[in-house]
């Protein structure tokens, strides 16, 4: 891992929750995904979003990015209103424009790698800066080469996605996920599809970043790493929120059947 940082992710100015999602429901057809979920994440705070599959986590995940639409509810990011903008007292949804410019705010990395294969690790790290923000090329590869350093892939920048690791594509995507300067990250099981032996160095990335006060919403089974890294636990069962609290308390002395049930299983 790198020794020298150049970069910081401290957490941005927001007077109230980094990640403010109220009572949000989401349907698919006749099913209820999310039954008015809350869910309140502070900047700085890694907030892990634990429970069993279908119980609703990538969908709260892709609603608070704007992947999927919302039903009910309401969500903010740093104080902003997704979605929507109010003029003269009254609700309007953002044109696509604006959409996407909230969307660059929030970074995202999932549970397959998605790099552009034609690309080195350094052009899929640039591709959004110098594309949608605009930023010069030098600049724009100056900051990739710290971000591939602080991944701990310095060497690796002209490398094409199949010539790197599962695990080091996984941190190249949150090195690309960060050169758009987010103010959150969410992750969405970022290990899972990983051989054993390289999930350890995707996670020690993941706690550099906490370490350094980015806001993080982690969807991920590994308990350990919850239990090291995560501010707050919150448990998702059948789309609603059964339990939340303090890692600490909420891991080692659960107190809802499903919670113990889950944690039983997975540890
Ligand atoms: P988790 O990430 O916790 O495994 P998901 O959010 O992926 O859960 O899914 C929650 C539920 O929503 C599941 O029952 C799943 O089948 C359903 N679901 C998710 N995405 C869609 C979709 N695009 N269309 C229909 N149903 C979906
Ligand atoms: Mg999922």
């Amino acid at each position: 891992m790198s020794t020298t940082t150049t970069t910081t992710t401290t957490a941005r100015a927001v007077s109230g929750p980094m990640v403010d999602v109220r009572e949000v429901r989401k349907h698919f057809g006749h099913i209820e995904v999310l039954k008015s979920v809350d869910l309140a994440v502070q900047p700085g705070e890694v907030c892990c979003l634990l429970g069993r599959s279908g119980s609703g986590k990538s969908t709260l995940l892709r609603c608070i990015n704007q992947l999927e639409s919302i039903d009910a509810g309401e969500i903010f990011v740093a104080g902003e209103r997704i979605g929507y903008e109010e003029k003269r007292g009254k609700l309007h949804p953002l044109s696509d424009r604006a959409v996407a410019r909230q969307r660059r705010s929030i970074g995202m990395v999932f549970q397959r790698f998605n790099l552009f294969s034609h690309m080195t690790a350094l052009d899929n790290i640039i591709e959004s800066p110098t594309g949608v923000l605009r930023t010069s090329r030098s600049t724009a590869k100056a900051r990739a080469l710290e971000l591939l350093d602080r991944v701990g892939l310095a060497d690796r920048a002209d490398h094409y996605p199949r010539q790197l690791s599962g695990g080091q594509q996984q941190r190249v995507a949150i090195a690309r996920a960060l050169a758009m300067d987010p103010a959150v990250m969410l992750f969405d099981e970022p290990t899972s599809a990983l051989d054993p032996e390289l999930v350890g160095d995707v996670l020690g990335v993941m706690r550099d970043l906490a370490a350094d006060g980015m806001t993080m919403v982690v969807v991920t089974h590994e308990i350990g790493f919850a239990r090291e890294v995560a501010d707050t636990v919150v448990f998702l069962d059948g789309g609603e929120v059964v339990e939340r609290g303090a890692a600490s308390e909420v891991l080692t002395a659960p107190e809802h059947a499903s919670t113990q049930a889950f944690l039983s299983r997975v540890l």
